[in-house]
């Protein structure tokens, strides 16, 4: 993972470069706030002072692999954590 960035309205905020697939959808979403490292091509932040929370949650929604991992004063906010199935859902009736 490349450096977390913390402090901004208590968020932490990291992306985990086995989950980001370069396909650029944050940078997108938040130009300027999240691009793509040039020789990893994982992304990263790249204006952490000047971003703010809702530009960090946008990129973190954009991300179709939940690469951007986001917590605020302590707790994970995103992507939020599902419980498990525990047995397989029952078919729909229609
Ligand atoms: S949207 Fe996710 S997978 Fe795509 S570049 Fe950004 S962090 Fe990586």
């Amino acid at each position: 993972m490349n450096d977390p960035k913390s402090g901004k309205e208590g968020l932490n905020v990291w992306i985990d470069p086995k989950r980001c697939i370069s396909n650029a959808k944050c940078t997108t979403a938040a130009p300027g706030i999240y691009v793509l490292d040039e020789e990893t091509q994982v992304a990263e932040i790249a204006d952490w002072e000047g971003a703010t929370v809702q530009q960090l949650f946008a990129g973190a929604r954009a991300c179709p692999t939940q690469a951007i991992i986001i917590e605020q004063y302590g707790r994970r906010v995103y992507p939020q954590i599902l419980t498990p199935m525990f047995e397989a859902p029952e078919p729909d009736d229609d």
